[in-house]
């Protein structure tokens, strides 16, 4: 089995991410997962408002199959929202529709996200829908046209890995997308299989998108898809208000703060909370090398 298999198997794992919760932040996920708390988030917010970096806060949730799970989800977020209108931050929210009870009972689920997305709305506050497995790929989409019929302040994720994205560009391309090459292990009918496909499919989307001339976020840590975007966007005119860098909290700290004092509008995608196991296992999956992060930490404790 590949390390990335071994480490997709284990963000699957209910025990450990059962286990990893009652122990808090360990094995070098405090260098990617911004705290457990609100306050600790704030402060980290602040830190990189300063440098004129905006920030979308995830607070980090999987493998909810009980309402009241969702319902503790939304309140979670619905806390956010309100500490950024609050402390008026630069920042906004990611969140994952199963979080709020997509594998439960969808229109539980509308409910859940109507309620955020109509708050949000009500401060300016933009909501990104991050996307997930195959499997929910239609239903996220569903359920973000409907909420779009009234509100304007919600987007979306495109996965550069599945054959039917450039067709999802051109069918959502009223919508502010965020572009990714795609994180989940996905059937070879669905989606492309290598980096090759993955990278070329990725850079013909971001221009797709960019072209049509709606907001893209760009998220990666690509420097290659990066050198590429500035270029194409010069050559293309597209101006600077157009877009933005995105990248993880913690990867690639030099060249956040970098981009954003070139001018381009950067964002940092802030992941909080106690619910960090999935989310650092799926880390170590796509890039071995930040096992780096993990032996840093057993090392220096
Ligand atoms: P990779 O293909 O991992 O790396 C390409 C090259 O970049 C590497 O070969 C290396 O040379 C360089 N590189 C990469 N990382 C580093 C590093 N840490 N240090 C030094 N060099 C490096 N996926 C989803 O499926 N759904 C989502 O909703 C989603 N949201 C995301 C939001 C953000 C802000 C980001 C950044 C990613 C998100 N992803 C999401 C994950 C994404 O799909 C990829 O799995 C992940 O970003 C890895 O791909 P990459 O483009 O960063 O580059």
């Amino acid at each position: 089995m590949a390390l990335r298999d071994v480490f997709m198997s284990l963000s699957e794992n209910q025990l450990l991410n059962g286990m990893a919760q009652k122990y808090g932040l360990r094995m070098g996920a405090q260098s990617v997962v911004a705290g457990t708390t609100i306050p600790e988030v704030v402060e980290t917010i602040k830190e990189l408002n300063k440098a004129n970096i905006s920030c979308t806060v995830d607070n980090l949730g999987e493998f909810v199959f009980e309402k009241s799970a969702a319902t503790a989800a939304k309140a979670n977020i619905l806390e956010v929202i309100q500490a950024i209108h609050d402390e008026n931050l630069d920042a906004h929210i990611s969140l994952k529709p199963s979080q709020l009870g997509q594998d439960i009972d969808i229109d539980f689920c509308y409910e859940n996200l109507k309620e955020i997305v109509s708050v949000a709305h009500g401060y300016g506050i933009f909501v990104n829908f991050d996307m997930e497995n195959y499997a929910r790929l239609q239903s996220s989409f569903d359920l973000l046209e409907k909420l779009h019929v009234e509100y304007d302040n919600v987007g979306t994720v495109i996965q550069a890995y599945f054959f039917e994205s450039e067709a999802n560009i051109e069918k959502y391309k009223n919508f502010r997308l965020r572009i990714v090459k795609g994180a989940y292990k996905e059937n070879p009918d669905v989606a492309y299989q290598s980096k090759e496909d993955i990278d070329e499919a990725y850079l013909r989307l971001i221009e797709q998108h960019l072209l049509i001339g709606k907001f893209t976020s760009i998220a990666t840590h690509d420097h290659n898809v990066i050198n590429h975007v500035k270029k194409f966007v010069k050559d293309n005119n597209i101006p600077n208000d157009k877009f933005e860098f995105q990248m993880l909290y913690g990867f690639r700290k030099e060249m956040q703060y970098d981009l954003a004092k070139e001018g381009y509008n950067f964002c940092t995608y802030l992941p909080f909370g106690n619910d960090w196991y999935g989310y650092f296992m799926r880390r170590l999956a796509e890039r071995p090398q930040n096992l780096a992060l993990v032996s840093k930490q057993v090392f220096t404790k």
